[in-house]
């Protein structure tokens, strides 16, 4: 068996070689913010993985920073790992469930000399741990006696020893070429309460320690996490490997049994986005900032963003399967996510006209109050989805842009004198153009030809533009939201010096339009979508209970699929 990327090669080999015998992954996002099109691609392979091998994956909330997590994020995340189509069944687990356990390990560590108090501040500790060309120096506690450190310990725990006085410390190599084993800090002292465990800790542990023990008694065989992690697996092994050989010596009993085998570490190239950032922390002070409209904007990068605006959990997975796995990091073109939408969407959607920016039409030569029904196709791409009615009249609305009074060469659209083919319809011609005082087009006048019914050509005369159009009589007002990418910075990763990304916010990515749409789009439910002709795909905005509210999801225009087959 092979696997089809390098971290399943990794899993095949281990399960080959008898260093496990399952598979069984987790997916721990820590709850500071909700998730976003980066997590998209660690749930995929999280679960995924777990899926191929037929293993588990668990959900862990990783919330061992007490300070900037909220139950908010905590439910945000549980639906949208659900909504991607993922399944933890019972295993939803937090770093907080393990408390006690890491507690025990620390305090069994100092028993065996591989943790100590200390008591230096701030400069002094970043002093002590040296730089990347030259070694840290011990800190002067670093020898002191396993009983003293281990009765400080208990004070910490206690209360009795305030915030920045004392801090724990594995003692692994002062001198260690890799900064993060130059005796990190494994427990804080931090006075606050937790969403889930209150009042009950003063002291919590750190996320390099309490990570490889959350994988550990889940049992956990392969930990994949992304690149920067990189330099932090040595500690992770560390915990543990000194943990493991405790238990193994016999010289300690844990509480809970452990399991027998140790989870390993695998990291990834965490996905990076044109035009895009993915920090929670900006994506936050997006929010807060009032930059965006909240955490589910259709602009954010988040999977509640990305469904509002009408993602499916499909097109984002084969988002996911599309950009693969690698080992280093990469950008990754936007349009790539775009092309995904648009390529599932394009199979299934209903077509409809709808008229963004009109001006109405008055056909002259068609007698007043007469109607025809013309019969319009639902879907071009996919004929079993039928015909539609749509009602023909003297007076009808088209897009304002698709008339140019004093046209440039080669322009197909409508201009005085010229003909074009309303889509499903006639052929009009355009015979005056009516202003206001302002000197505004109000009106176009235009005669038709009632031999080009159904927009065929009567006498094999070139008609070259094709307007899609809306009955003026029963057109339905619509709201219509458009969206541009956010941010104008292509690569987020290349902001020039002294800039800041909120420099780089485009104020127009978010235009309101007050359409005029055809009837059929009166029924519109939450979650229906359509490709409005020439404009692209819109799904029903969550704010549609008054009036009807569409978010375009995605243009019609592939730039992905066009560079691409050339290539
Ligand atoms: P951020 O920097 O956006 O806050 P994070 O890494 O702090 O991200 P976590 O909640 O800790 O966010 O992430 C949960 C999991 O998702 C981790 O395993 C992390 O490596 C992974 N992850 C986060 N961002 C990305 C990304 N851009 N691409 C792939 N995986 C990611
Ligand atoms: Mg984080």
């Amino acid at each position: 068996m092979e696997g089809s990327n390098f971290i399943q090669d990794f899993i095949v080999e281990d399960l080959q070689n008898g260093r496990y015998n399952k598979v069984h992954t987790r997916f721990p996002p820590e709850p500071n913010g909700y998730l976003h099109i980066g997590h998209v691609k660690s749930v995929c392979i999280n679960f995924g993985t777990a899926l191929q091998f037929k293993g588990h994956c668990n959900l862990r909330f990783d919330d061992t920073n007490p300070a900037k997590e909220d139950v908010e994020y905590v439910d945000s995340i549980r639906e949208d790992v659900k909504w991607l189509g993922f399944d933890w069944e019972e295993r939803e687990f937090y770093a907080s469930d393990y408390y006690d356990l890491c507690y025990e390990f620390a305090e069994q560590l100092i028993l065996a000399g591989k943790a100590y108090i200390c008591h230096l501040k701030g400069d002094d500790v970043s002093e002590y741990r040296g730089t990347l060309t030259s070694p840290g120096k011990d800190s002067p506690w670093r020898d002191r006696p396993a009983q003293e450190s281990l009765e400080i310990f208990r004070k910490m725990r206690a209360g009795e020893i305030e915030e920045g006085e004392a801090f724990l410390r594995a003692k692994i190599d002062m001198a260690s070429p890799n900064m993060n084993m130059r005796d990190p800090a494994i427990y804080r002292i931090k006075k606050v309460a937790h969403h889930r465990t209150g009042n009950k800790w003063v002291v919590y542990p750190m996320y390099d320690y309490a990570h490889p023990i959350g994988d550990w008694i889940e049992g956990i065989t392969h930990s994949i996490c992304t690149l920067e992690f990189e330099a932090h697996r040595p500690l992770y092994e560390w915990v543990l490997d000194e943990i493991k050989a405790a238990i193994d010596s016999g010289s300690y009993t844990p509480s809970q049994k452990m399991p027998d085998v140790l989870p390993r570490q695998i990291e990834f190239a965490r996905l990076n986005l044109t035009y895009t950032v993915m920090s929670k922390r900006l994506l936050r002070e997006l929010v807060e900032n009032n930059h965006v409209l909240g955490w589910d904007d259709p602009r954010m990068p988040t999977i509640s963003g990305l469904r509002r605006r009408g993602y499916t959990p499909s097109s984002l997975r084969e988002f996911a399967d599309r950009i693969g796995v690698a080992k280093t990091d990469s950008i990754v073109d936007i349009q790539l996510l775009y092309f995904c939408i648009r390529e599932e969407l394009n199979k299934s959607v209903q077509r409809a006209m709808v008229i963004l920016d009109p001006i109405k039409v008055v056909i002259t030569n068609w007698e007043e109050g007469k109607e025809d029904v013309l019969d319009t196709e639902n879907n071009p791409e996919n004929l079993e989805q039928g015909t539609r009615k749509v009602i023909f009249s003297r007076e009808i609305y088209i897009e304002r842009d698709d008339f140019m009074e004093v046209p440039p060469k080669k322009y197909f659209r409508l201009f005085p004198g010229q003909e074009v083919r309303l889509k499903g319809a006639y052929y009009i011609r355009c015979e005056q153009v009516i202003k206001d005082s302002d000197g505004k087009i109000t009106e176009l006048h235009c005669t038709y030809d009632p031999a080009s019914r159904g927009g065929e050509t009567p006498d094999a005369r070139k008609v070259k533009g094709t307007l899609h159009w809306v009955n003026c009589k029963d057109a339905v007002d619509i709201e219509v939201r458009l969206f541009e990418n956010l941010f104008t910075l292509e690569n987020p990763a290349a902001i020039p010096e002294g800039k800041s990304y909120m420099d780089y916010i485009d104020k127009n990515s978010r235009i309101v339009k007050h359409a005029k749409a055809e009837p059929l789009l009166a029924k519109a439910k939450p979650n229906d979508r359509f490709q409005f002709v020439r404009h692209g795909y819109f799904y029903v905005d969550k704010d549609s209970t008054q009036a009807l509210v569409f978010n375009r999801t995605v243009g019609l225009k592939d730039s992905w699929g066009r560079i691409n087959s050339q290539t």
